[in-house]
């Protein structure tokens, strides 16, 4: 019998219950015992519908109250010293939350009951693997003790039992656990240390915990270590070898899990290890099959990752039963199937769209659904005869048949369009070096010219408006009117401030990539599509389903008024084809490059249509670009070709007159510089103000030939930075980069900010350039 099983289910709900019930509690307004019993609640009612799908063994430990790196390092007892007075108390959830928030200032927390006057930071939050959901990355000393610390996982197991499921507990394995985190110390002889020194500490938790779940009745547990899909040092690779063959010694069936991409140089180690089955990713990596079977020992169970856990779209049973089937037939009980990856990377419930046309709906596939696919794709094995079985398997060739012949996927002017493409739309008509001169002529700016990212505080005023327009209680007049007094102020205020290059504020967009979707062809919106992002955050991606295009203009009205108030230059704003496409659910139909290059032709036309409307400056935001970057480093190539070509598809309609600035934000540049100077913005600002401008090492080795803003000050932070502040960095930055070639700037957008703080650091900031401006040794 194949077993349908699942790695992990969205712990938020599919009514976000769990963001709300951590919110209400965080303002005070729901307690400790409130918030358990909403948890409690979900837990249940995921692993009924789990059930109900025909998932046969159910994760637990897969619900955390904030993210699941986070409960581990509780577990471990791997808790920073500043969040704990006294290390022999046990960690409480207002540890967990301290950990993940932070306290003092900002936040009402307390950590260990103590109340701390000073605010304690948080742990660093980052991306998960490649994925938008973001982790608390574990702290680890050099003296590093592990101590099993926290109960989650027992008493969850407990709970499921006690509900009669079979259960399958999912820990995240002690080599991924360990490259997830970083090593701490005082100074930084401290920290220099090497985390895989801790791994013969931690394992021993490992054994402690297999044997207290032993002891609860559990037979299989999942460990979890997706670093296998990555490039892995020597060392490590052997540190596989040692732990696994150390944790074999203790009780437990373990099933370790690999997702995200295929594990290539590390399928012959992964396959090798001591363990009682091995879960492959076959989405991500369908050619690991059928290879594997020649690599996995007879006693092993395979488990086909074959239903896409991180996309939205219906599988193709047919297909996958293929694979199935020939699977059976090699290791007949030793097969299991499931989502390529755990759920929580999709949103949770599809019957929940109420609003969604009925087609497309009919095309699409959430959480509660891919466990339904995996759950049929077992049945289909197991009783092929089955009613259910043959109806499933036409209902999925139908899908499959009416959305490969859909007129609404195909636009034959889109396939035109990119047929046409030739290498001279991707490239401006002269070199930077000849554009620069035209565009100083035309722009008559200082040096050091000062700008800001784009976006000016967002307001009550102005969320409430935008929420009035879209219930209708605000007429498109009146919006309108509400939005150019917004942008009149904004302009005002720039004005007044003596900033050189203005911008209209965005007071019009809830989202940069959202924004732009909403009037593209091609894109369609879920109402409760939500996934996770990080703790109670969660995000609500568009949808590519057809080819993408432009009907009409989509910013020009509103940048010409902000233009026709201001002599100054007024930068239009858009947001770039990579970034449009990393922060979507992406087509699986046709490859993503092709859906960058559709997205570029579409945002082309409005950089042209801005150039025709008077406007001299564009920028295009390309905040999601370094996301894009592959796991493997092979691999990364082939994206930086693509996605540089995008990007300039999208910035080479215009005249050499015609300024084009992209904004990223981040400045690790050192791997990817080449391809960012590829890009060949006339003027790129980005974020160095936190790393004191030593991110922009990356300049040193190579030259970057055009101009840069590195932002002066963190946006990200109420504090006012002064005029001597930044004009410090600045000089800094002045070593590397040509002072003729440096622009000023906050390292973001400023829509999470106040006005006051806003208009304070700007003042400083046109004081710093000022002051740049009048220093000699500084002329180029
Ligand atoms: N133009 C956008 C803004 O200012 C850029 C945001 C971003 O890079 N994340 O808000
Ligand atoms: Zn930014």
């Amino acid at each position: 019998m194949a077993l349908a099983h699942n790695l992990g289910f969205p712990r938020i709900g599919r009514d976000r219950e769990l963001k709300k019930a951590l919110e209400a509690h965080w303002r005070g307004e729901l307690d400790e015992a409130g918030l358990r019993e909403v948890g409690r609640q979900l837990r249940a009612a995921h692993w009924q519908l789990q059930k109900d799908a025909g998932i046969q063994l159910l994760p637990v430990g897969d619900f955390a109250w904030y993210d699941q790196v986070l409960t581990h390092s509780l577990t471990f007892g791997v808790i920073p010293a500043r969040f704990r007075d006294d290390s022999s108390v046990r960690p409480t959830l207002q540890t967990l939350f301290a950990m993940a928030r932070g306290t003092g200032a900002g936040g009402s927390q307390r950590c260990c009951g103590a109340s701390h006057g000073q605010p304690v930071f948080a742990q660093e939050l980052t991306k998960w693997f490649d994925t938008n959901y973001h982790y608390l990355v574990p702290e680890f000393t050099a003296d590093q003790q592990f101590e099993l610390s926290w109960e989650q996982l027992f008493e969850e197991v407990d709970e499921a039992l006690a509900l009669g499921h079979a259960v399958k507990p999912v820990l995240i394995g002690p080599l991924t656990y360990l490259w997830l985190g970083k090593a701490k110390g005082a100074t930084d002889s401290e920290q220099d240390f090497d985390k895989l020194d801790l791994l013969e500490r931690l394992l021993p938790l490992y054994g402690q915990i297999f044997q207290r779940l032993a002891a609860q009745g559990v037979e299989w547990v999942q460990i979890d270590e997706p670093i296998l899909a990555l490039d892995l040092p020597q060392d490590w690779k052997n540190a596989f070898e040692r732990a696994y063959n150390l944790l074999q010694k203790d009780p437990l069936k373990k099933l370790l899990a690999t997702y995200f991409g295929g594990l290539e140089d590390n399928l012959g180690l992964a396959a090798g290890l001591p363990v009682d089955g091995l879960h492959i990713d076959l989405v991500r990596a369908p050619e690991q099959y059928p290879i594997i079977l020649d690599r996995l020992p007879a006693y092993k169970v395979l488990s086909l990752g074959l239903v896409n856990g991180r996309n939205v779209w219906r599988c193709d049973l047919e297909k996958n039963l293929e694979i199935a089937r020939d699977a059976q037939e090699r290791l007949g009980q030793r097969l299991w199937l499931a989502p390529s990856c755990s759920l929580l990377h999709s949103p949770v419930d599809l019957t929940r769209e109420d609003q969604l046309d009925a087609e497309l709906k009919s095309w699409l596939s959430f959480a509660v659904q891919k466990c339904a696919e995996v759950a049929i794709l077992a049945r289909a094995l197991n009783e092929p005869q089955a009613l259910e079985v043959a109806d499933a398997l036409v209902h999925s060739r139908a899908v499959q048949a009416s959305r490969a012949a859909s007129p609404r996927i195909h636009n034959p002017q889109v396939q035109a369009r990119l047929a046409a493409i030739r290498p001279i739309h991707a490239r401006r008509q002269a070199p930077f070096v000849e554009r620069i001169d035209k565009q100083r002529v035309g722009l008559n700016l200082p040096p050091f010219p000062t700008t800001t990212i784009g976006s000016f505080p967002q307001t009550p005023a102005i969320r409430l408006a935008r929420q009035s327009f879209r219930q209708g209680t605000l007429s498109a007049a009146q919006y309108t009117e509400a939005m150019h007094g917004e942008i009149r102020h904004a302009v005002q205020v720039q004005e007044n401030l003596g900033l050189d290059v203005l911008v209209h504020g965005e007071a019009e967009r809830n989202d940069m990539v959202e924004y732009f979707a909403e009037q593209l062809d091609g894109y369609l919106f879920t109402r409760f599509g939500w996934v996770q992002s990080y703790g109670s955050r969660c995000v609500k991606p568009a949808v590519i389903y057809g080819d993408l295009s432009r009907p009409t203009a989509m910013t020009v009205d509103w940048i010409r008024y902000a233009q026709s108030l201001t002599t100054k230059v007024m930068k239009g704003m858009l947001t770039g084809p990579v970034t449009m496409l990393m922060w979507s659910f992406a087509r699986e139909d046709i490859p993503r490059e092709q859906q960058a290059r559709q997205l570029a032709l579409a945002i082309r036309d409005e950089v042209v249509d801005l150039e025709a409307a008077g406007i001299r400056i564009i920028q295009i935001d390309e905040a999601a670009f370094r996301e894009g970057l592959p796991l493997r480093k092979a691999a990364w190539q082939g994206y930086l070709d693509w996605a540089t070509e995008a990007f300039r598809l999208t910035a080479s309609g215009v005249r050499d007159e015609t300024q084009i600035h992209t904004h990223m934000c981040y400045s690790e540049f050192n791997d990817v510089i080449e391809s960012i100077a590829a890009m060949d913005a006339d003027v790129i600002t980005i974020e160095t103000s936190r790393s004191d401008m030593e991110l922009l090492d990356a300049f040193e080795q190579f030259a970057y030939p055009n101009e840069i803003g590195p932002g002066v000050y963190d946006i990200h932070s109420p504090r006012v930075p002064s005029r001597e502040e930044m004009v410090k960095l600045m000089r800094k930055a002045a070593r590397r980069i040509p002072a003729e070639r440096l622009w000023v700037n906050p390292d973001c957008g400023l829509k999470t900010r106040g006005w006051p703080e806003t208009e304070a650091a700007l003042v400083n900031m046109v004081a710093a350039a000022r002051e740049l401006r009048a220093d000699p040794s500084l002329r180029g």
